[in-house]
């Protein structure tokens, strides 16, 4: 074995290993088709979101209430792409959110390769928990990854009401928690109190209590 077929191999075993930890979706979601940090055999560098595999023009959910901050074509730079749709994205701002280590960071999250936005969604509109933001688009199906997907990224500072300059986290740090300790992937259910503050109240300085998940379910 060559020096470098042996660092492939070393490097799969890692990326394997540290997959099978991670929290998965209920059943009832579409799958995380590629996840944080992954580095399949067609990516030049660690994935930086989430990919969720579904259904061309599924719905895709804002993953908690906040402000939209970015809608429209992706910024240029980020990826070249052969894409047949534009590649749509919205992001949003979210406030504040305690880790588990007690530290309290801004969050934004990121929505891309969607095909369309949601009616009359607007840069700076208030958006809810689990509120439709956009539908699922092809504009990530080129090459070897040949299906529909949503790409989710989160990113943080600790500043309030800073929207750019953010550094990438790994989604699966800012799932909502049930319970003390509890670290699942949770599906958005309307029914569910997440103590979010009302559209009224939501300051870019609110706190809010986790991610749910981007997709319908
Ligand atoms: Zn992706």
């Amino acid at each position: 074995m060559t020096v470098a077929a042996g660092a492939v191999l070393l490097l799969a075993a890692c990326v394997t290993t540290a997959g099978t930890d991670r929290p998965r979706p209920p059943t009832s979601c579409p799958r995380i088709t590629s996840d944080y940090g992954a580095l399949e055999g067609y990516r030049v560098s660690p994935h930086t979101g989430i990919d969720i595999g579904a259904r061309y023009g599924a719905p895709v959910l804002a993953a908690a209430p906040g402000v939209v901050v970015f809608i429209g074509d992706r910024r240029p730079g980020n990826l070249v792409s052969e894409a047949t749709d534009r590649q749509k994205s919205v992001a949003i701002y979210h406030g504040g959110m305690l880790t588990p280590a007690g530290d309290e960071l801004f969050v934004s999250t990121s929505y891309d390769h969607l095909s369309r936005f949601a009616e009359g969604l607007r840069d700076g509109d208030f958006v809810r928990r689990g509120q439709h933001i956009g539908a699922n688009g092809a504009s990530g199906a080129t090459g070897p990854v040949g299906f529909p997907h949503i790409h989710f990224g989160v990113r943080v500072t600790g500043t309030p009401k800073v929207y750019t300059g953010l550094s990438r986290r790994n989604p699966h740090d800012f799932w909502w928690q049930a319970g003390p300790g509890e670290r699942a992937i949770h599906a958005f259910d309307p029914d569910q109190d997440y103590g979010d503050p009302t559209a009224i109240e939501w300051m870019p300085e609110t706190r809010i209590s986790g991610l749910t998940y981007p997709a319908e379910c």
